[in-house]
């Protein structure tokens, strides 16, 4: 197929969502959306609305299975129509286009059938759109011998738009569906340097939540190497939603703390506690509407349901955890294909690695893991106030 012969994209969304004042809203977060992510890639586009649909126009030479595979990443898109354009040059004239267009878009016609569905909308063209579809039909089973009519369940669907110019589509590439990024509020991504976060912050963000991160490190515990696998793993988060204001926190020194005067076996879980706070602390100063993790029932010890009450206990935002009823491989299967998978498994400890116990508890005590926390009370507010005085922030994208 000559991919040349496409100079416009119709964008087709969902229409849930996207009545009234909404839709306006829909439609500019949608548009911006397209913009960034088009920016990353050769050439020029112009993204608008016209009769109440979203186009992508080329304005210079551009690369389509780069700009298709930049749209698919675009929240709120459900369909990409690669689009043909002609000036109006008279019916015979397009009857020729039209032929070649199918002899191109359509090379593998044998036994396939087809629906020419015409649309005038300019009412001052000559022929009506039931009779354009009439003489196109003819036209291609003169041409093509090899198609077949149908007008209920046609393999090819080929739209014929009579505007201004004339507009020739019949393909729809399938788009990532959910609702554009900034339609719904903000989170705060829980970001590790692990599988299951990123693909937890690109499920929150399908669903039109923009999303912030913060990143606990331990350093020298943890590398400078695992603070930038982080922040790679934002990068790649933002090409679908876009920048991520990325705030790195400095977690050493109250992950000692509790090292020197809690139980060990009860590290992680209150290491947890201590990070969800500061995470909702950060998420507040920042109107962020919620938390978002990557965790999984039962994938480990701090993941039982015994263990996640524990953790929520501290936060009064909601926590969103969309890995959470997922088994490990569905979650990998979702970051391969969203293309965090590689950068996930690089092998860099993350902050928790290095102090954790050869047996955590699975099933904490509520009452049992607040007293032990009691011992920290001398220290941990200083720790917590410096913590957050020191954070680091990174504009992460992509
Ligand atoms: P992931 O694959 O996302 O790292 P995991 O299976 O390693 O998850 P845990 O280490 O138990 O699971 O972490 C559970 C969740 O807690 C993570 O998904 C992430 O949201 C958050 N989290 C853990 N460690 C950190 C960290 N160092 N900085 C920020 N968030 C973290
Ligand atoms: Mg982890």
């Amino acid at each position: 197929m000559n991919k040349n012969m496409f100079t416009s994209f119709l964008i087709k969304y969902g229409e849930i969502g996207v009545k009234g004042k909404n839709r306006y809203l829909f439609e500019n977060a949608l548009m911006a959306q397209i913009r960034y992510a088009l920016k990353r890639i050769e050439g020029e586009f112009r993204v608008h609305k016209a009769e109440g649909r979203v186009y992508v126009d080329a304005l210079s030479e551009f690369d389509f299975d780069e700009a298709v595979g930049a749209l698919k990443c675009v929240f709120g898109i459900t369909g990409i129509c690669p689009m043909m354009f002609r000036e109006d040059e008279g019916f015979d004239k397009l009857k020729e286009e039209i032929v070649d267009y199918v002899r191109k878009v359509h090379p593998d016609r044998e036994g396939r059938t087809f629906k020419v569905n015409a649309k005038r909308a300019r009412k001052s063209y000559p022929l009506e759109s039931m009779e354009i579809n009439a003489l196109i039909g003819e036209l291609l089973l003169e041409e093509y011998p090899e198609l077949k009519v149908d007008v209920h369940n046609p393999d090819i669907m080929l739209y014929i738009e009579i505007r201004e110019k004339i507009y020739i589509y019949s393909q729809i590439i399938p788009g990532p569906g959910g609702m554009p990024v900034g339609t719904n509020g903000k989170a705060m991504l829980l970001l590790s340097g692990g599988i299951d976060s990123p693909v937890a912050g690109y499920m929150i963000a399908k669903r039109g939540v923009k999303i912030d991160a913060v990143y606990f490190h331990a350093p020298p515990y943890t590398s400078e190497r695992a603070k930038e696998k982080v922040v790679e793993l934002a990068r790649e988060v933002s090409a679908y939603c876009g920048p991520i204001y990325l705030h790195v926190v400095n977690f050493t020194d109250i992950q000692l703390a509790i090292y020197e005067k809690c139980p060990h076996d009860e590290l992680t879980i209150i290491m947890r506690r201590y990070m969800m706070k500061i995470a909702e602390h950060i998420a507040r100063e920042t109107e962020c509407l919620g938390l978002v993790t990557g965790e999984s029932i039962g994938q480990v010890a701090s993941q039982t349901m015994a263990s996640l009450l524990v953790t929520n206990e501290v936060c009064t935002l909601p926590v969103f955890r969309p890995c959470i009823g997922m088994d490990k491989q569905e979650i990998i299967t979702i970051s391969e294909n969203i293309g965090t998978y590689e950068t996930s498994i690089l092998p860099y400890e993350d902050c928790c690695t290095i102090f954790v116990a050869k047996h955590p508890v699975t099933k904490p005590n509520l009452d049992i893991i607040k007293r032990h926390e009691h011992n920290l009370d001398e220290v941990i507010d200083g720790l917590m106030e410096e913590a957050l005085k020191t954070e680091e922030l990174i504009i992460v994208h992509k």
